[in-house]
């Protein structure tokens, strides 16, 4: 019988997600989802020095909002529980005390001082400190609180990752190393490995953080008889100079700031699938559903994949183009500027439609639709600044604004009337778009830039764009 594929997610709640976080999560849902298998969230929180309250529910809405489900989990069960390892402290206790009996743990004889001093030691006589140099001959008992190490059996292994092919390492990077902790808590490397054989996890998946730490797993597994997972390996997210792992200042941040900056989870699902794998062709935009189909963690690169916020603004305008008005308008409703909430559903819905091309975040929209919703402040460096504006006179400027403004009075603001009565202004002045036009433009926005002209008036107004232009006129008359 085929095993059923069960992958996992086990962050540690000591603070917010990020982007080589969720893709970590991602990947190994690919891989549950794609082979009709599970998805099993669990929290792994034995450091309580690092935790950081909150936390656990921050990765729940980070996953939430990238739209990853998990079939079992802290906050839903499931029969594999509990998924939280501070809630099973009594299970680790119990398989630690299996490998005592077996002669394969023993209490640290060592107090603190003594190790620092063993390994001062060591260090003068330029050796790496090795614990089992320092083993003890007999084992004292263990009274299931004090501090616990594994017995190693320091051996070479030649493994395969998933991602990275074929691994070795030689058997001076085996120690006897901490299980249990004096607090009665279990270190990671002891608790990840009886959870993922209690949960039977079929795949472990996970950042290259562990890899060193990886044969000192595969002789763990070996001792208490467990069957190891596939491992795969998931190469460090860099920075955009592909040097360095991606940091704070590199933009790397809180996935749920890209939720409050409003990206689409579409868009972020699509760029952290892209994030060091792809498809073999050379197709970008992959929906979900294609994403389960065709993900392979074998074509998951072994190099950091750079981090290129650029390309996620690319991807996130994208599928912003290609919603319908409706869905924009649902998603992209609370980032209207404040003043935006004076005016009715029909005419935001407008705004949006005339700026959906260039819109490539919602948060974006009050820096883009300011000036359809409250009366811009004119700024004359507009004019000043303007390649072909500045070149013309201002008494130009004032008769120019003059006879757009009359032609523009006779009319009904409809697109078509609009760009008509615009295009007979323009043999009119015997202007170029470039003067008649943007002076309309700039006066009737005060904004460096804004949708088409013909567009964003209709979108105003008749009583507006008159207002503004007469504004203008005054403003200009005067200097
Ligand atoms: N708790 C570990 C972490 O947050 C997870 C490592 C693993 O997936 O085994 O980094």
């Amino acid at each position: 019988m085929n095993k059923i594929i069960r992958t996992r997610f086990a962050p540690s709640p000591t603070g917010f997600l990020h982007v080589g976080g969720v893709r970590t999560a991602l990947f190994a849902w690919l891989i549950a989802k794609q082979n009709n298998g599970q998805f099993i969230l669990r929290i792994e929180d034995t450091d309580k020095v690092r935790e950081v309250a909150g936390s656990e529910q921050h990765i729940i809405d980070s996953l939430h909002f990238i739209g990853i489900k998990w079939d079992e989990g802290p906050d839903i069960g499931g029969q594999y529980g509990p998924y939280r390892q501070s809630d099973k402290l009594t299970i680790y206790k119990e398989w630690a005390q299996k490998l005592v009996d077996k002669g394969r743990a023993y209490p640290d004889p060592y107090t603190q001082e003594e190790l620092n001093r063993l390994r001062e030691q060591a260090k003068i006589e330029k050796r790496p400190f090795l614990f089992r140099e320092h083993r003890p001959e007999t084992f004292a008992k263990w009274d299931g609180s004090s501090t616990l190490r594994f017995k190693s059996d320091p051996k070479p292994y030649v493994w395969y990752d998933a991602v990275m092919g074929e691994l070795s390492n030689g058997e001076e990077v085996i120690d006897d190393f901490i299980i249990m902790k004096n607090d009665g808590y279990p270190t990671y490397n002891f608790a990840h490995i009886i959870d993922d054989h209690l949960m039977e996890i079929t795949h472990v998946l996970r950042s290259q953080e562990f890899i060193s730490s990886t044969p000192k797993f595969l002789n763990l597994y070996e001792a208490l008889e467990f069957e190891r997972p596939i491992l795969g390996t998931l190469p460090f997210v860099m920075g955009p100079d592909g040097k360095k792992k991606l940091s704070k200042r590199d933009g790397a941040k809180d996935i749920l700031d890209y939720k409050k900056e409003g990206y689409s989870s579409e868009a972020l699902l699509n760029f952290l699938a892209t994030l060091g794998w792809n498809d073999g062709t050379t197709q970008e935009i992959f929906s979900e559903k294609e994403l389960i189909e065709k993900f392979s963690i074998e074509r998951v690169s072994r190099s950091g994949a750079k981090f290129d916020e650029q390309r996620l603004l690319w991807l996130n305008g994208h599928y912003i183009r290609e919603m319908n008005i409706d869905t924009l308008y649902a998603n992209a409703k609370d980032y209207f500027p404040k003043e935006a909430s004076a005016y009715d559903d029909a005419y935001k819905k407008n705004v949006l439609t005339i700026i959906q091309e260039r819109l490539k975040f919602y948060s974006e929209l009050p820096s883009l639709t300011n000036f359809f919703f409250a009366e811009p402040e004119p700024d004359l460096t507009l004019i000043q600044n303007n390649k072909q504006l500045s070149k013309v006179e201002p008494e130009t400027l004032v008769s120019l604004l003059e006879v757009a403004l009359k032609g523009l009075d006779g009319i009904s603001f409809e697109t078509e009337k609009l760009s008509e009565t615009l295009n007979g202004l323009l043999e009119k002045t015997r202007q170029k778009p470039a003067i008649l036009f943007s002076l309309i433009r700039i006066v009737t926005t005060w904004a460096p830039s804004s949708p088409g002209l013909v567009e964003s008036l209709a979108v105003l107004g008749k009583e507006t764009t008159l207002s503004r232009m007469k504004n203008a006129l005054n403003l200009l008359s005067k200097n």
